[in-house]
C-alpha cells in the first residue's frame, strides 16, 4: 500500500484539487464501487488521473502537502475495510492506457491499460509470452506490482523494464536487473534504492517472442476454458484469497481438505467451486470477509499446523 501517515485533507486542499481536476475528483467516494469484492467504505478523495503530466503533478502535490495516498488499478486484488481509506486514492485505470509495439518482439503498456487488452494485443501481433495472463482481471500496473501469474507463468518472466514516478515526482526508468520479482510481489533489487511501494508504476516494457497469432489464439482459448471451469464466475471476489504456503502445497487444497468449503459469515462465503476464493454473495461487508478469513485460517491451522496468509491486499481503516 502506498500510504504514509500524513495530514488530513482540509477544505483548502479540497478546493485546490477541485480547481485543478474539476469532476475528476470525488470526495467520500465509496470504494465498494471500485473493487471487484464490492466492499469498502469511503475514500476521503478519489481522483482519476488523465495522463502522465497530471499523475506527476498529483504525486508532487501530495508529497508537498504531506498527504497519505493509495494507487488503485482495477481494484481486483483489494479488500478495503468498511471505514474506507484516509487520504487520496488515485485511479489510473482506463486513462493511462496506451499499448504499443517496441521493436520486433517488444511491447510497452501504460499502467492503466487493461491486462486482458494487452494479452489480446500481443496475440494479434504474433507475440508470445503473455497468454498465461489471459483471464487475470485488472490493469498492467497492478499486474506488475503483484507479479501476477498463472499456469506457471508470471509477469516478472516477461518484463524488460518499467518506468516509475518517485514520491518527489521524478520519473525514472528501471531495467529488469534493478527489480526483484518474487511470488506475487515486486521490490527493488537493491535495498539502497528504497521502497518500491512508495512509487507509482507508470509504464511497463515487455520482452516477448514470435509465434503465429493462430496458434497463440488456440492456446489462449484452452487456458480461458480451463479458468472458467475452475473458478466461480458471476460472484464478486478478489481472486485467490490466500497465498500458497509453498510451491508444492496449494492453499485451496488445504482449505478443501480442512472442510472449510461453503463456510459463511453473512454474505461472505468460501466458494464451493474453488476453495481459495472467498465470494461476496451480495451484501457482505469487509468485516464479514475478514471474520471468515480468520475462521478459515484457524480451521486450516488446527488441521495442518499451517497459517495461511492473505494474498489479497487488505487496506484502509
Ligand atoms: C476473478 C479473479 C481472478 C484472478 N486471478 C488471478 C490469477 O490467476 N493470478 C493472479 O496473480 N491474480 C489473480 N487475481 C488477482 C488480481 O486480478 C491481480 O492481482 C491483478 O494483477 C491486480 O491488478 P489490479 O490492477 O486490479 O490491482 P489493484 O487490485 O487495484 O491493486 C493491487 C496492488 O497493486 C498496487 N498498484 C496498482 N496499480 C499500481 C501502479 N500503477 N503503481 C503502483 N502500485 C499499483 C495497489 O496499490 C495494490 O497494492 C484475480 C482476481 C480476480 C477477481
Amino acid at each position: 500500500m502506498l500510504s504514509v501517515i500524513g495530514m488530513a485533507i482540509n477544505s483548502e486542499l479540497k478546493k485546490q484539487l477541485q480547481s485543478r481536476l474539476s469532476d475528476r475528483v470525488r470526495f467520500d467516494e465509496p470504494m465498494s464501487a471500485h473493487t471487484t469484492f464490492r466492499v469498502g467504505g469511503p475514500a476521503d478523495a478519489f481522483v482519476t488521473a488523465i495522463d502522465e503530466t497530471e499523475m506527476i503533478f498529483l504525486i508532487k502535490w501530495i508529497n508537498d502537502n504531506g498527504l497519505p495516498f493509495f494507487i488503485i488499478g482495477g481494484g481486483t486484488n483489494l479488500l478495503v475495510r468498511d471505514r474506507g481509506i484516509r487520504g487520496i486514492v488515485i485511479s489510473l485505470a482506463k486513462n493511462l492506457a496506451r499499448i504499443s509495439r517496441q521493436g520486433l518482439t517488444g511491447l510497452s503498456a501504460m499502467a492503466g491499460a487493461n491486462l486482458g487488452t494487452l494479452c489480446r494485443f500481443a496475440i494479434r501481433n504474433g507475440l508470445s509470452g503473455l497468454n498465461f495472463a489471459l483471464g487475470i482481471p485488472g490493469t498492467v500496473g497492478g499486474a506488475v506490482r503483484m507479479n501476477a501469474g498463472a499456469w506457471k507463468g508470471s509477469i516478472g518472466n516477461v518484463i524488460d523494464g518499467i518506468r516509475i514516478i518517485q514520491p518527489d515526482g521524478k520519473v525514472e526508468s528501471m531495467e529488469k536487473g534493478a527489480l526483484k520479482f518474487s511470488y506475487r510481489s515486486l521490490s527493488f533489487a537493491s535495498e539502497s534504492s528504497g521502497d518500491l511501494s512508495s512509487s507509482v508504476i507508470l509504464e511497463a516494457i515487455f520482452s516477448l517472442s514470435q509465434q503465429s497469432p493462430e496458434s497463440l489464439k488456440a492456446e489462449a482459448d484452452t487456458m480461458l476454458n480451463a479458468r472458467k471451469k475452475s473458478q466461480p464466475i458471476g460472484f464478486a471476489s478478489a481472486g485467490c484469497f490466500f497465498r500458497n504456503p509453498d510451491d508444492r502445497e496449494s492453499a485451496g487444497k488445504l482449505i478443501d481438505l480442512a472442510g472449510a468449503k461453503g463456510l459463511r459469515v453473512g454474505d461472505a462465503e468460501v466458494s464451493e467451486k474453488h476453495a481459495n476464493f472467498i465470494v461476496n454473495r451480495g451484501k457482505a461487508s469487509a468485516d464479514d470477509i475478514i471474520r471468515l478469513m480468520r475462521i478459515v485460517q484457524e480451521t486450516v491451522f488446527q488441521k495442518f499446523n499451517v497459517m495461511l496468509e492473505p494474498e489479497v491486499k487488505i487496506v484502509g481503516d
